[in-house]
């Protein structure tokens, strides 16, 4: 018998904890262990890498990540309530589990982990969006971890993905592409999740690529893209004067027309538009 079959029924789990969810540590969990299992292989070959999982919860992903072969995980939770019926995890694969009692935001997982690292999460709604933005904006690259594998709201998920021209495309396309081949690996529906939330959520995978696409300083292409698509629909000459006197001569010398708007940029021209700057 395999420590993951040891270990009690995810329900069974809820109820022993007393773990009712609360809306404001954005808990949507998922007990399902087939389904977590499936979201763990989408994680890529974990053996021999340490994985960090942010907000377990009870440990449904988690018992999935352990079961399929990572070498140690690394989990930061936020709800102490949580804390007992992770301990069973960490009894039934010793060695192979720890958890933090923290919050994400706070904590730097570097102390913790030894390269290869991979993240895997079903992450709070709440703080996803800052996290990634985050592991995709250090300063050097590569970074730390080779992939994410993280479940978001799937408007989120699309926005990620989206290519220029789109509705969705932004700065979290811009930030994601830039350094990372990013693609939608699964799709789940409100019911996959005790309580269902309002809206679908979908599973995204982001290999780290070994240089960025095209080069840039990360902090002025954070800033540019997050000035351009404040204001999307106005002209770029317009939504970026804050960002520098002479952003019209700066834009041309990248060849986007001044009177362009955002979301026909591709990321090659906002790259080009942050080499430009950083030389003024
Ligand atoms: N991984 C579990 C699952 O799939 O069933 C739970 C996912 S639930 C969507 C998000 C989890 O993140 C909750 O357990 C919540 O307590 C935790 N959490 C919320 N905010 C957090 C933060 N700032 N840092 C760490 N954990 C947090």
């Amino acid at each position: 018998m395999s420590a993951i079959d040891s270990l009690p029924p995810l329900p069974e789990v809820i109820a022993t904890h007393q773990l009712s969810a609360r809306k404001s540590l954005g808990q949507n969990f998922l007990l399902d262990l087939n389904l977590t299992a499936k979201i763990a292989r989408q994680a890529g070959d974990l053996t021999g890498c340490d994985v960090l999982e942010i907000g377990p919860g009870p440990g449904g992903l988690t018992r999935g990540l352990l079961a399929e072969g990572a070498r140690r995980v690394l989990a930061v939770e936020k709800d102490s309530r949580c804390l007992p019926a992770l301990q069973e995890i960490a009894d039934a694969y010793p060695g192979r589990f720890e958890v933090i009692n923290g919050d994400a935001l706070e904590i730097d997982p570097l102390e913790y982990l030894t390269p290869p690292i991979r993240i895997a999460a079903n992450l709070p709604y709440n703080v996803g969006t800052e996290l990634l933005v985050r592991w995709l904006t250090p300063k050097e690259w590569p970074p730390f971890w080779e992939s994410l594998t993280l479940m978001f709201q799937r408007e989120v998920a699309e926005r990620i993905v989206a290519q220029p021209g789109s509705k969705a495309y932004g700065r979290l396309a811009i930030l994601a592409q830039w350094r990372a081949d990013a693609r939608i690996v699964l799709s789940l529906p409100p019911g996959a999740f005790t309580p269902p939330p309002k809206v679908s959520s979908a599973v995204v995978h982001l290999d780290a690529l070994p240089e960025p696409r095209f080069p840039a300083d990360a902090a002025i292409l954070s800033r540019v893209v997050a000035a351009a698509f404040n204001q999307r629909r106005k002209m770029l000459r317009a939504s970026l004067k804050g960002i520098s006197p002479d952003i019209e001569a700066h834009l041309t010398a990248a060849g986007i027309p001044p009177t362009e708007r955002a979301e026909q940029v591709s990321l090659e021209a906002f790259c080009a538009l942050a080499r430009a700057l950083a030389k003024a």
